[in-house]
Parts: structure tokens; sequence; C-alpha cells
């Protein structure tokens, strides 16, 4: 655990006494301290290879091969990783009512396993998987067993491999091509995970209950997100133009560093306990 330094947790306090009702945007820096990796560093660059692309998911059968390839071998991790203190502070800081909102931008269920059940997720979770053609929704645990099956030789190669924050991997191109992927038991169409991917758009109805959810609140809290990509970031920008006051939980740079109210430079899982701790307090 880091030094958190004695300003930044009274300026929260207050950021938090003053704005009773505050909705909050969660990203990939909320899971690190689970052991899913970032996309990006502190800088917001791009952290290794380019994550799956949605055009390239539906048109290319290597895609997909690759996709499931490395989901494959990454969802034993996925499945296996724990809320860290972090996401525990955001259940304790929802169930208060200081946060009437949690969205986020993580497609893992961390949230969902500390406790909070009303979550929302802004780029899917990986917990279902549904068929492109007809619709047909089966769990991804359920098709964890379906690969395993069509696999059997590949399946001693399972290895500790780190997983990416989209739940796949990277594996040896050998075992990628010789990767055997399941069709809808229905239909015969091709799977997807229930997660947009990059160059898709988020459906406009989560969109839309989640400005109108921002609109009912007094500020915007975001925690552990470069917000580089927009589909983020727009919610700091329509906080912004609504003169509501942002905080921003993040240990590295941010877009929405120009219109943060508040910029605390530490990590969520060292940050926010501390935070829980002086709001229980004054209880
Ligand atoms: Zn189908």
């Amino acid at each position: 655990m880091g030094q958190v330094n004695t300003q930044g947790i009274d300026l929260a306090e207050s950021f938090f006494k003053g704005h009773p009702s505050i909705f909050c945007l969660t990203g990939a820096g909320c899971s690190l301290a689970s052991g899913i990796p970032t996309y990006r560093r502190t800088n917001g660059d791009w952290q290794g290879r380019q994550p799956i692309n949605h055009a390239d998911f539906l048109s290319k059968f290597s895609t997909r091969q690759r996709y499931w390839a490395r989901s494959f071998l990454g969802w034993p991790t996925m499945t296996q990783a724990e809320p860290n203190p972090a996401h525990s502070a955001i259940t304790w800081l929802h169930h208060r009512k200081h946060l009437s909102t949690v969205l986020t931008q993580n497609v893992d269920n961390l949230h969902e396993k500390s406790g909070l059940t009303r979550v929302q997720h802004l780029h899917g979770d990986l917990s279902f998987v549904s068929c492109m053609e007809c619709g047909k929704r089966i769990s991804r645990d359920d098709l964890q067993n379906e690969l395993s099956a069509l696999n059997p030789n590949l399946s001693i190669q399972l290895q500790p491999y780190r997983p990416r924050p989209d739940g796949d991997t990277e594996v040896p191109e050998a075992f990628v091509r010789a990767f055997q992927i399941p069709s809808c038991q229905s239909c015969g169409g091709d799977l997807k995970p229930e997660v947009v991917f990059f160059g898709d758009r988020v459906p406009p109805d989560i969109i839309s209950n989640a400005f109108e959810a921002l609109e009912a609140a007094d500020a915007l809290l975001v925690i552990g997100s470069s917000l580089k990509i927009f589909s983020g970031y727009r919610f700091c920008r329509q906080a912004h133009e609504r003169d509501q006051p942002i905080m921003i939980i993040n240990p590295g740079w941010t877009r929405g560093d120009p219109q943060a109210s508040l910029k605390i430079e530490e990590s969520a899982e060292v940050f926010l306990p501390r935070l829980v701790e002086r709001l229980a307090n004054q209880r």
C-alpha cells in the first residue's frame, strides 16, 4: 500500500460532503490490482498489441479464431480474479448512497463480485456469449466447456498466460491456427461475447440511460480511467457542459484533467479505502 496524500483525502471528503449524489464511472484502473491489466500506461498510450476490432471480428474467421483461442486461455484467470479494495470501497459508497449510479467501462464482473448488484456496463460484460444470427445466449462458462471439448489436445497448453482487459491473452501463432471454434447450437451462426469491441458503438439506450442518471446527480466521479476513449470521455464532457463538478481518481494523465475540479493522482485501491474510512467515521 502506498502513502496517501492527506490533503487529497481532505479535498475528496469535502467533495463528497458537498455532493450527496454522485454519478461514478469506473475504468480498468479499478481492476488492475485484481490482476487484470489496463490497456493504457499512465501516459495514456496503447499498451501492447491493439485490441480486437469489431469489423474484423464480424468479417474474418482468422480474427474470431484468434479471439477465442486467446479468450480460452485467458478465461480461467478472469474467473479467478477477485475484487480488490477499490471495488469494496465503491460498493460501500453505493450502499451508503454516496454514489447514485456506478457505470463501468470494465467487462469483468468484479463490481458484482464485491456485492454491487446494480452496476451498469458501458462496454458489456464477458459473462455471456450470444449468437450473431439468432441471438441465443449462453454463459461464457458453458462456452469454456465447449471450447475444451473441441480442443482436447490444446487444453494441455493451458498456462498462466496474462489476460488482457477484454479477457483474451497473447498466445503462440500455432495454437491459434489449430484452434477449433464452436458455432451456435441452434442455428450454426457465429458466436460473439456480449462486449463492445473497438470500432463498435455502445448501444444507444445504455448511453441515454446513463446520461439521464448523470443529469440527476450532483457531480461526476471518474475512477481508474484515462478517458482517452470517447465512449467514457463523453460523460466528462456532458458533466462539464452542465457545470457539474468532476472529481477524477487516477494515477496518471486523463483526457478529463482540464475539466476536473479535483484530481487525485492515486491508485483507486490505495485511495478509496482511506476515503471510506473518513466518511464512515463521520456517522
Ligand atoms: Zn444461433
